[in-house]
């Protein structure tokens, strides 16, 4: 592990300011108690639920059953406080911006954990739970622009006695409102708040690419690795879950709890920097 986590420490000293991906997924957040949609954490909701509540499908056929698993999702993530893997990523991007580099978190998750942290230079690939958008395409509250935040919207009538009578609707156009997420059947084009393009770039321009409980499963990982794996940069996964024999070899697995990870990392590379104070005062 401590040899992992040295070449990790030695691609970010040595990559200066160049360009550091950082992409997050639902295990980043396991540890602020939000349960993941996937992967083997026995509170995942995708085994709790049917596969299909998260889709537009569904959302057409039953808002209010989907609103109702929403809303309970929701408020799992707002009671959530950011753990020290979030933190620490805000640490390291003080740290790489500070020697003059150029950093993005991609995260695929929906809660606000990474904002709470402090984190600024960040892409929120799946949509957010903290805005709602009307469910008509083209309206100015709804795709490809718009939407609403969640506290102006009430859900009180709704959370009371849940039905399609209750379901809070746009102001502009009274059609129903929808979670503003990127659900399972839809493409990242579907909003421009996904910023799926910017994405793209920073994939494309990476130096160094750090994956922080990801299960590799959905499209956004995808991209990255393809994207890194082409240009032959350190790529690295941190994740307590993964086996070292990956279907990627050029992937550097550390499989340890990125709360405790990260942390380390940004100690060593912060005692790094006061161990060589000269290299700081040269012109
Ligand atoms: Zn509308």
């Amino acid at each position: 592990m401590q040899d992992q986590l040295h070449a990790l420490g030695s691609a970010l000293e040595s990559l200066g300011s160049g360009s550091l991906a950082v992409v997050t997924g639902a295990g980043i957040s396991q540890a602020s108690g939000i349960p993941t949609f996937r992967g083997s954490d026995p509170e995942a909701v995708w085994r709790q639920s049917d596969v299909t509540l998260a889709t537009v499908d569904y959302f057409r056929r039953d808002p209010v059953g989907q609103w109702q698993w929403y809303l309970k999702r929701f408020e799992a993530v707002a009671r959530a406080k950011p753990n020290p893997a979030h933190s620490a990523l805000v640490d390291l991007e003080d740290w790489h911006t500070g020697r003059g580099g150029s950093y993005c978190l991609v995260t695929q998750n929906i809660d606000t954990l990474h904002e709470e942290a402090g984190s600024s230079r960040m892409i929120k690939i799946h949509g957010t739970s903290d805005r709602v958008r009307c469910s008509k395409v083209g309206c100015p509250f709804g795709s490809p622009r718009g939407s609403l935040a969640s506290t102006d919207v009430g859900f009180e009538d709704f959370v009371a006695s849940p039905s399609k009578q209750t379901l809070p609707t746009c102001p502009e156009c009274s059609s129903i409102l929808r979670a503003h997420v990127l659900f399972f059947d839809e493409y990242y084009g579907e909003h421009q708040d996904y910023r799926f393009p910017e994405a793209e770039e920073v994939a494309q321009s990476a130096d160094v690419m750090i994956f922080v409980g990801t299960s590799f499963s959905v499209g956004i990982t995808d991209i990255f690795l393809r994207a890194g794996i082409l240009k032959r940069i350190p790529i690295f996964s941190i994740d307590p879950g993964a086996h070292r024999s990956s279907p990627w070899p050029d992937l550097q697995i550390l499989p340890s709890p990125a709360e405790e990870l990260l942390p380390e990392l940004c100690n060593r590379l912060r005692a790094q920097k006061q161990a060589t104070p000269a290299a700081d005062s040269h012109p």
